[in-house]
């Protein structure tokens, strides 16, 4: 068993709520499996504490940590750099200590939602996606789809005002332009045309599992790929859904994984052990 001492290094994760967390036994089974001397912890930190938070981990020395809501946008104020990835989508979830001692962020999210897409044999370029939601998930999405070379994506959501600023928001970077906003009356048609359809409401997580953001009537295109950013349940409603009419259903937990080893491999600067990590975010 792996002995703490005060030489154990520390990493962790800052969100609230952050109990529920998958992330610590993830990073912990890849840090044991790798013999390293490290600890990952689940930090609470309200919203207006996130100040103290990072003033405190100067203080004891952690190497890095992981940030979730509702800090993934605040934490940017704290940092001497953020990655130009991080900047475009206008959110940081991954923060580590350069050797001068400055906090430094970057965005893991887009590796984590491109990677279990990257397995699938398409031509990007001619595939038309929706997002269903244009919250900060719904940002790493556009981004990821972007780098996938999707030419143009689709936005739908219920707020047309927030809608709006979700397009303008792209203005000064390569999403510009590319980026087209929908309502939400709209949904029928734009699940029967897209191509790869991405769930980043919250709509179907436990404990809703019976709802789903399509109706029962709306047809997929056979050859679609229906992705829920959800991982519990897993498959949610709307990929049941999708299943049931032939198309290729993508969970959110591949997105977990891959982001959380993107984040573990900068911290360690090494490879890590990605099935340990598959395995130990696995419920039960
Ligand atoms: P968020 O910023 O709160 O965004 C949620 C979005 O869903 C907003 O656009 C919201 O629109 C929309 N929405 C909520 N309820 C809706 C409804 N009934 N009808 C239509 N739209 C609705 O949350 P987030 O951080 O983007 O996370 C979104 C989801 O992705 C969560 O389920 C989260 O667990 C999941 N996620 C998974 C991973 C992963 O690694 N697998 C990573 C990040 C997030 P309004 O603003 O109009 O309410």
């Amino acid at each position: 068993m792996h002995q703490i001492t005060g030489k154990t290094r520390l990493l962790g994760v800052i969100g609230d709520p952050v109990e529920h967390s998958r992330s610590p036994a993830m990073h912990n089974a890849a840090i044991a499996t790798l013999g390293l001397d490290y600890l990952y912890l689940p930090f609470p930190v309200k919203a207006d504490q996130l100040a103290e938070a990072v003033a405190g981990f100067e203080a004891i020395d952690l190497v890095g940590f992981n940030v979730t809501i509702p800090h993934k946008q605040a934490i940017m104020s704290f940092l001497a750099e953020i990655s130009p990835l991080a900047r475009t989508i206008g959110a940081v979830n991954t923060v580590w200590r350069t050797a001068d001692k400055n906090w430094q962020g970057t965005n893991t999210d887009v590796v984590g939602f491109i990677s279990p897409l990257q397995s699938l044999q398409r031509d990007w370029q001619q595939v038309r996606p929706t997002i269903l939601g244009y919250g900060g998930a719904a940002r790493a999405v556009a981004v990821g789809c972007a780098q996938l070379g999707c030419p143009e994506i689709a936005v739908i959501g219920r707020n047309e005002e927030k809608l709006t600023r979700f397009v303008a928001s792209w203005q000064q970077s390569d999403l510009a332009g590319r980026v087209k906003a929908y309502s939400w009356d709209k949904l029928a048609e734009l699940v029967s045309q897209s191509d790869l359809l991405v769930n980043t409401t919250p709509i179907g997580m436990w404990p809703h599992i019976d709802a789903s953001p399509i109706e029962k009537t709306m047809q997929l295109k056979p050859t679609a790929i229906a992705y829920d950013l959800i991982y519990t349940p897993s498959p949610t409603r709307f990929l049941q859904q999708a299943q049931n009419q032939g198309a290729i259903a993508l969970d959110g937990a591949e997105m977990l994984v891959q982001q959380g080893a993107a984040a573990l491999q900068i911290w360690l600067d090494r490879e890590v052990p990605v099935d340990v990590m598959r395995q130990a975010m696995l419920p039960g």
